[in-house]
C-alpha cells in the first residue's frame, strides 16, 4: 500500500507554531541561567519560494505569512529572531543553522517526505507521486553529512552563530530523483501527478560557501551513493 503521506507542515499548525516559539523561549531562557550554548535547528524553509538562488544566508527570504505551511516556516522565522535576541540582549552563546532536505537510513515508511515516499512506492510496486509537474527543485542532503555540519557548529560554542546553511548543493528536479529512485531499485516505476501544495517551493539550493568558511564543512556523500 502506499505510505500516507503526513507532512511536517501538515500537522497541527498551533502545536508546530507553539514547539518554536514558546519552546524556544523557554529553553533561551534555561540557557541563559545556567550559561550554556544553545543550538537551534532551523529550516530552509524561512527562504520559503525564494526568489534568489542558490540561497545565501543574508537574503531575507520569501515566505506567505498566512498559507498552510507558514506555521513551520514563521515559526522557525520567531524563533530564530528570538535567539538573534538572547544573544544581543543576554549574550547567549547561540548556534543556528539552517538546514536543508536531509534523508537516510530509518525514515519511516509514512514519513510522507519525497525521498522515502518515492523508494517505498517503488519498492511496493506502486506509482511514484508527483505533485505538481515535478520541475521544482530541491538539494538533497544525507543525514551522517548534516549531522557532521551541526556538529561544527556546535563545537563553536556560540563564537560563531551564523544563521549558517547545513545542505548539499547538488540540486535536482522532482523528476530527476523519480527516474533516480526507478534506476537504483531497478524498478520500471510509473508516475501519478497529484496536485501541488500551496506555497511548495519552486527551487531550493544551498549556497554553502558560509559552511565552508567558518566550519570547514562540506557534505561528502552524493545523492546516488546516498540513495
Ligand atoms: N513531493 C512529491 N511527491 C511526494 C512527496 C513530495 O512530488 O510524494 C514533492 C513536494 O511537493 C516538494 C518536494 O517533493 O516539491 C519535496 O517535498 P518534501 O515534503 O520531501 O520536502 P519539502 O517540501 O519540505 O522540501
Amino acid at each position: 500500500a502506499s505510505p500516507a503521506s503526513p507532512v511536517a507542515y501538515q500537522s497541527d499548525p498551533v502545536q508546530t507554531i507553539k514547539t518554536n516559539v514558546v519552546g524556544s523561549v523557554n529553553l533561551l531562557g534555561l540557557a541563559k541561567r545556567l550559561d550554556i550554548p544553545i543550538l537551534q535547528a532551523s529550516t530552509s524553509e524561512v527562504y520559503g519560494d525564494p526568489k534568489v538562488s542558490p540561497q545565501i544566508e543574508s537574503y531575507w527570504g520569501n515566505v506567505n505569512p498566512i498559507g498552510i505551511r507558514s506555521c513551520y516556516d514563521e515559526g522557525k522565522r520567531a524563533a530564530e529572531t528570538l535567539f538573534f535576541d538572547y544573544k544581543r540582549q543576554h549574550g547567549t552563546k547561540i548556534g543556528v543553522a539552517r538546514i536543508f532536505n536531509t534523508y537516510g537510513p530509518y525514515m519511516s515508511v509514512g514519513d510522507g517526505r519525497v525521498v522515502s515516499n518515492f523508494i517505498v512506492q517503488a519498492l511496493s510496486g506502486d506509482p511514484l507521486t508527483i505533485y505538481g509537474d515535478g520541475s521544482q527543485t530541491r538539494s538533497f542532503c544525507y543525514v551522517d553529512d548534516t549531522v557532521d555540519g551541526l556538529f561544527q557548529l556546535w563545537k563553536k560554542q556560540g563564537s560563531f552563530s551564523g544563521p549558517v546553511n547545513i545542505g548539499n548543493p547538488q540540486e535536482i528536479t522532482i523528476l530527476e530523483l523519480a527516474e533516480t529512485i526507478g534506476k537504483l531499485t531497478g524498478v520500471k516505476v510509473k508516475l501519478e501527478h497529484k496536485e501541488l501544495p500551496e506555497n511548495d517551493p519552486t527551487k531550493r539550493k544551498p549556497d554553502i560557501s558560509l559552511a565552508e568558511r567558518e566550519l570547514e564543512w562540506q557534505p561528502r556523500i552524493a545523492l546516488e551513493e546516498g540513495l
